[in-house]
């Protein structure tokens, strides 16, 4: 048994994406169906939908920046009632019983936590994730939108947000920290408004001075072209922690010329190619080259309280679904300003 919902899927790797329609698994025990109000366009879901981190399994309906609307709870559900404004991230399910399902920590389950997409259900099927107009979720996988966060500016916290806020609060931003963030794009624009927020003092790192004035306005103190070489001079071994967000392959030793001594470099940006570096830039200044995925149910919880508490809300230009092909074609283009939000009554 299940429902049928309409959806944007991607056929193939190379096909644009289309309208669909897919099951969706009746509510069970823990369950909560999602009436989808908005979905974020992540550049995860361009590199899934075009095959770009290894064989995507086709039709696949992408998106986890979700946000929306209560409509059903299963009886066993205690966390949440119809009507309740709620957001779903970039896991579906884990084991819950691991040393890190434990404390709160499933992005790092050892069984492999279930994404939102590309994983595979409590039914046996592919996930499909949030360019639908509803979806089912157990309760320990959704979060509260508070009161003070238009769902439309929250959606994109759900994989931006929390992919930046977990790093930055793990490497300590901070009063008296110096952070850089590298591209400002969907999951750096957010970064700056949130170290801003922490207190760090924030330099943009981009390829051009086209966005200068909307990144200080964001929070940046300074901001900078990484295509002029001058910047990787007059800021030699400058930072405590740069958050590189960029989508595809950079020049890493350059960015860990960046550091200061004990500094870190942390990659939340997954190009599809390895990356290489010497490790002369790392053992000079002792300095540290990190990655960091998502973040755990209950620190995304905790994102979106500060996030509400302090504002902030990404940067939005919301479209229709027939125009996320041409929302993929801009992101990729780095023209984005600076998430694309798909209002989900389009699929109807
Ligand atoms: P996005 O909106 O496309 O932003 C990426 C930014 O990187 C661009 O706006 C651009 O900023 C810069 N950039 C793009 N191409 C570049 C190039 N060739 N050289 C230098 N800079 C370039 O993408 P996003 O949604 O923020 O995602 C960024 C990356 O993070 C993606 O690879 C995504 O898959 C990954 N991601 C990882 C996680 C995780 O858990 N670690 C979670 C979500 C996303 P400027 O124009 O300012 O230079
Ligand atoms: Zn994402």
């Amino acid at each position: 048994m299940s429902t049928t919902v309409k959806a944007y899927a991607a056929p193939s790797a190379t096909e644009p994406l289309a309208p669909a329609t897919i099951e969706r698994r009746d509510v069970g025990p823990r369950d909560v169906r999602i009436d989808i109000k908005f979905a974020g366009i992540c550049h995860s879901d361009i590199h899934t939908a075009r095959s770009e981190w290894g064989p995507t399994t086709y039709p696949i309906v992408v998106g986890h920046e979700i946000a929306g609307i209560v409509a059903e709870v299963g009886p066993e559900v205690t966390m949440f009632t119809v009507g309740d404004r709620v957001g779903v991230g970039c896991m579906v399910d884990s084991c819950g019983e691991c040393q890190y399902c434990a404390r709160g920590e499933e992005q790092f389950c050892v069984q492999g936590m279930t994404g939102t997409y590309a994983g595979i259900g409590k039914d046996g099927q592919p996930t499909q994730g949030g360019y639908a107009q509803s979806i089912v979720v157990t309760e320990r996988f959704v979060v509260r939108i508070p009161d003070g966060l238009e769902l439309d500016v929250a959606a994109p916290l759900l994989c931006a947000g929390i992919t930046t806020y977990s790093p930055l609060h793990h490497w300590n931003a901070g009063p008296g920290k110096k952070v850089a963030i590298v591209g400002l794009g969907g999951l750096g624009h957010v970064a700056v408004k949130i170290a801003h927020a922490m207190g760090a003092e924030v330099t943009v790192l981009s390829q051009s001075l086209k966005k200068q004035e909307d990144g200080l306005r964001l929070g940046a103190d300074a901001y900078f072209a990484t295509a002029d070489p001058d910047t990787f001079t007059s800021l030699a071994s400058s930072f405590d922690l740069i958050i590189n967000t960029v989508s595809a392959p950079v020049d890493v030793d350059a960015y860990l010329s960046l550091l200061a001594v004990d500094g870190t470099l942390v990659n939340v940006g997954a190009p599809e190619k390895p990356l290489s570096l010497n490790v002369f830039s790392l053992l000079v200044k002792r300095r540290s080259y990190a990655g960091s995925p998502i973040g755990g149910i209950r620190e995304t919880q905790e994102m979106l309280d500060f996030c509400a508490e302090h504002g902030i809300g990404a940067e939005i230009e919301t479209i229709p679904a027939d125009k996320i092909n041409e929302a993929y074609d801009r992101v990729v283009n780095s023209d984005v300003r600076y998430r694309f939000v798909i209002d989900a009554a389009t699929f109807a």
